[in-house]
């Protein structure tokens, strides 16, 4: 396990020598866990040793695959493809490193506060412990288990449709907190954006199922809450490889005014074309009200 002293030794802009080397030298030192290292894998060759700084190292992007050639202690190859290629990781990463920056200065300034003595009391030793360990968990999650644990999050506030500020307030941040204090806590707009990416995620899912079948059948119905009427519509088609059935909620459109049969008209089509599955939709199960039959 890498100490956390060495968590942030390497800068991603500067790549200095002698940090670097200094890090090298400590035995607990796992170099290919550290820094932007931790998203690439490694050969064994180069994972069971610490490799001389400036040596060649090459190493497998753990998202795309593909191989980053560098060298040990100058990380700009391997940060400039996260950054190029994977921006949003990347900035998620910057960020935590930037978090890590600080607590490690404000760690620095304390150690300067209590000048180092050869003998410690009992009570100082214990101090000093708490410290070191209270210091230990504020190592960052790796970016997985942050992605997990924020993953777990928006499954709970989609699935029981609670209002977005849940993740502002402070009880909430004070649990996440109290069950792991590495969390890196987000607020209302980034889950805001979670959830907008997690849509496009879906939709796409969706339309890439949509294009391996050639017949769709669509339900649809109309609820009314609040003066707010909405317009679901789900499909369901059969694999048709294997048989098996399968239903995906495609849309729940707001509309506004009466529930006339000329509004449906037009949300529908708009919903299929979004889908790319024009031509392919052959039944339309409606509910009988007036509004879905023509008059
Ligand atoms: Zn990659």
């Amino acid at each position: 396990m890498a100490s956390y002293e060495s968590l942030d030794e390497i800068d991603l802009e500067e790549n200095s020598a002698v940090e670097v080397e200094d890090i090298s030298s400590q035995k607990s030192f796992v170099w290919y866990k550290v820094g932007i290292f931790a998203f690439f894998v490694f050969s064994k060759e180069l994972t069971d040793i610490t490799p001389p700084y400036n040596q060649n190292i090459r190493g497998k992007c753990g998202l795309c695959k593909k191989f980053i050639s560098g060298r040990h202690g100058a990380n700009t190859n391997f940060s400039r493809h996260y950054e190029q290629i994977h921006p949003s990781k990347y900035s998620t990463f910057k960020l935590q490193n930037e978090k890590e920056k600080q607590a490690k200065k404000s760690e620095k300034r304390k150690r300067v506060e209590t000048p180092a003595k050869t003998k410690l009391t009992d009570n100082q030793k214990i101090a000093a412990k708490a410290r070191a360990s209270e210091f230990f968990v504020r190592a960052p999650l790796l970016l997985t288990e942050q992605e997990k644990i924020n993953q777990r999050i928006l499954d709970y506030i989609i699935a029981d449709a609670l209002p977005l500020s849940t993740v502002d307030s402070y009880f909430f941040k004070k649990m996440l907190q109290a069950l792991n204090p590495k969390n890196v806590l987000f607020s209302s707009k980034t889950l805001c954006s979670l959830i907008t990416k997690d849509f496009k995620k879906f939709h796409s899912n969706l339309k890439a199922s949509f294009g391996k079948v050639s017949v769709i059948s669509l339900t649809t119905d109309i609820w009314s809450s609040r003066h707010r009427s909405f317009l679901g519509v789900t499909a369901h088609w059969l694999d048709e490889v294997t048989f098996q059935r399968h239903s995906a909620a495609m849309g729940l459109k707001r509309f506004t005014g009466s529930h006339t049969f000329y509004k449906i008209a037009n949300l529908i089509p708009s919903i299929i074309l979004d889908y790319g599955l024009t031509g392919k939709v052959q039944h339309i199960v409606t509910a009988n009200g007036s509004n879905f039959v023509k008059g």
